[in-house]
């Protein structure tokens, strides 16, 4: 494989600044215009049944929030976005964390208590209280579990021996899966199920990565003031996916829902998959009359205050990335 000079120059460029500090320096003669706003979904610390780049250990998430408490000063999210002439000595940032697992409460909540740090979750609201989870965990779940070697699906063949196999396998299912509409999608994950003959009706539990979160465990956080809940449709639908009368319905359900929940007013959504092709501006009228005033993407980048609220930009932390490619990543040099 054929590597430009280019790349191999912002190679080197990038690993020369993530040295020794010198990406949080860089970042100080830049100035601090922007928030870095960081996203996860879940958080584990036992064996995960397989891996997956949205469910990070607990001891990678434990270093990362260390490094933004010590270098950024961390506000409630909906806060950072309407800061007005910011001049403090450290860059902004707010935490995210999209779908709402219960290992936000189990795992990252006390990490979050024990440094005073802010964060948003995002909830999908139909999973709340429930044993179910959202779709792509049930696929996680029977790819893991499956004892079936290979797949047949769609006439082609797919090994399924090795953790590394159903890993590649789930990503390609998943980016399939996604583009579907709803409806369709729920008829594709069932004949997976009959393919991997597994059973796609299964009772999540509290030790299951993939276990969502509890009203008990959402009031206890919202009271502690510390974490703010914002809405993420209620069956985390894509809203381009499915016709505008759904949407506004996905929307305004999980709005209300999370709402009663928390027992206070809900200012924020992040759009699930959350690419600038998986929301437009009919939606974005929906939100707004239904009292959201942030919504934020999927779309990598740091992002100005005041500015977008409707489609801010988030960093994605990747399950792998260690803390030297997240000092990058947060400085803004990736
Ligand atoms: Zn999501």
């Amino acid at each position: 494989m054929k590597i430009s000079p280019a790349k191999v120059f912002a190679r080197i460029k990038q690993m020369l600044i993530g040295i020794s500090g010198l990406s949080a320096k860089l970042h100080r003669v830049r100035g601090y215009k922007k928030i870095t706003i960081v996203t996860y979904h879940g958080i584990h610390s036992g064996e995960l049944p397989l891996g997956d780049h949205c469910f990070m250990h607990l001891d990678l998430f434990k270093e990362q929030m260390h490094y933004l408490h010590r270098h950024f000063h961390v506000l409630p999210l909906e806060e950072a976005l309407q800061i007005t002439d910011y001049k403090g000595k450290k860059p902004l940032a707010a935490i995210t964390f999209d779908d709402g697992f219960y290992n936000n409460y189990s795992q990252a909540f006390p990490v979050l208590k024990a440094l005073g740090l802010p964060a948003t979750i995002f909830l999908s609201t139909n999973y709340i209280d429930s044993h179910n989870t959202i779709w792509f965990c049930d696929l996680l779940r029977m790819l893991s579990q499956t004892e079936n070697k290979t797949l047949m699906w769609q006439g082609k063949r797919y090994h399924l021996k090795t953790d590394e196999q159903k890993q590649a396998v789930s990503r390609l299912l998943q980016a399939e899966l996604k583009i579907k509409e709803p409806h369709d999608a729920q008829q594709a994950l069932q004949a997976l199920a009959r393919a991997l003959d597994c059973d796609l009706d299964y009772r999540y539990r509290e030790d299951s990565p993939f276990y969502m979160l509890t009203a008990a465990a959402i009031k206890e956080m919202s009271d502690s003031g510390l974490i703010t809940f914002g809405a993420h449709t209620h069956n985390h639908v894509i809203l381009t996916k499915t016709s505008l009368a759904h949407a506004r319905e996905e929307i305004q359900t999980s709005i209300r829902e999370t709402e009663k929940l928390t027992g206070k007013p809900c200012y924020s959504f992040a759009y699930p998959n959350g690419r600038a092709e998986d929301f437009n501006e009919e939606h974005q009228q929906i939100l707004s009359a239904s009292g959201i005033r942030f919504c934020a993407t999927t779309i990598n980048g740091l992002t100005a205050p005041r500015q977008e609220l409707l489609a801010f930009k988030r960093l994605f932390i990747n399950t792998d990335t260690g803390i030297e490619v997240f000092k990058l990543q947060v400085h803004g040099h990736r």
